[in-house]
């Protein structure tokens, strides 16, 4: 049989999921089973100290329907195959070593008056002398030696896109793998090929693109949907009140309740998820961020 191919969620489990989390979740889903695909989740635990929040994490997204296909996987425990792509990369002469603090990059970016969100090249071309004397001050981080330039993809949401590949930090100057590297590994090494999520990881694109084609992978498709606004327009929070299930449930919400105002969001109808299934169109979603008042309805 031919291999179906897989959609993913995949939390950061620093906190409970809210409204915005959900809902794409439930995004997510309806995308990877109207492409007949599996659903898998990944629970991006890298940040040990904050993941705190896996299981209830697990439990809501049960709670409003979703079902998955295999056991959930943890980003931490994949370690191996983080590091041994990180090698291949090493090995292929696509890293160099960053000596940087925040403040280095920030300083170097504003007097370049480029865009201060990607790389300045401070480390790029260090003499050999230059690293042993850096290395004698503070660890290293390792960068993606990324060729720059421009990466373009078509997103099923977002349309045609184009956007800047940056030399981003594969593994932290404390050892850690960092997102960007196990995000692209992981996807892959899972048979991930349709990756839905946030609309806020649209810049981080490219840069995947470009570090999976040096890495031999096969490009996912994209479906970056937007987010859910608090009442202030920012992006949806803690702050904003009954965000969570088990805020909304104290409110008297039920779990049934707050997936059918979320499906009532995206113009889908009520119910089990299975129904907005039958009912799903992507070209007939809304493009634009949905804004919770602070009351559901
Ligand atoms: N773990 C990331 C987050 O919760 C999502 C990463 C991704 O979907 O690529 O924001």
């Amino acid at each position: 049989m031919e291999n179906p191919g897989a959609g993913r969620y995949a939390p950061s489990p620093s906190g409970d999921l809210h409204l915005g989390n959900l809902r794409t979740a439930i995004l997510a889903w309806l995308f990877a089973r109207n492409t007949g695909r599996r659903f898998l989740l990944r629970v991006e635990d890298l940040d040990r100290v904050r993941a705190r929040a896996e299981e209830s994490q697990l439990r809501d997204l049960a709670a409003i329907g979703i079902d998955w296909d295999e056991t959930p996987v943890r980003q931490s425990e994949r370690g191996r195959l983080h590091a041994a792509a990180l090698e291949s990369l090493i090995g292929a002469g696509r890293t160099f070593e960053c000596f940087c603090t925040r403040r280095d990059i920030a300083e170097a970016s504003s007097a370049a008056h480029g865009p201060v969100s990607l790389y300045p090249g401070t480390c790029r071309q260090l003499s050999d002398e230059q690293r042993e004397e850096r290395r004698r001050e503070r660890p290293a981080a390792l960068r993606f030696l990324s060729g720059g330039g421009t990466e373009h993809f078509t997103d099923a949401v977002a349309g045609d896109r184009v956007g800047p590949v940056d030399d981003v930090v594969l593994r932290r100057n404390d050892g850690a793998v960092a997102y960007n590297l196990a995000v692209v590994v992981d996807d892959a090494a899972q048979g991930i090929d349709q990756v839905v999520r946030g609309d806020d990881l649209l810049p981080s694109t490219p840069t995947q693109l470009r570090l999976g084609h040096v890495l031999g992978f096969a490009p996912p498709s994209y479906v970056h949907v937007p987010l859910v606004l608090g009442p202030d327009g920012r992006r949806l929070a803690k702050r904003d009140g009954a965000v969570t299930l088990e805020d909304l449930a104290t409110a008297g919400w039920t779990a049934e309740r707050v997936r059918d105002s979320l499906l009532r969001s995206l113009g889908l109808p009520e119910g089990p998820l299975e129904r907005a299934l039958t009912a799903f169109e992507p070209a007939s979603l809304p493009r634009n961020p949905w804004v919770f008042s602070g009351t559901l309805s």
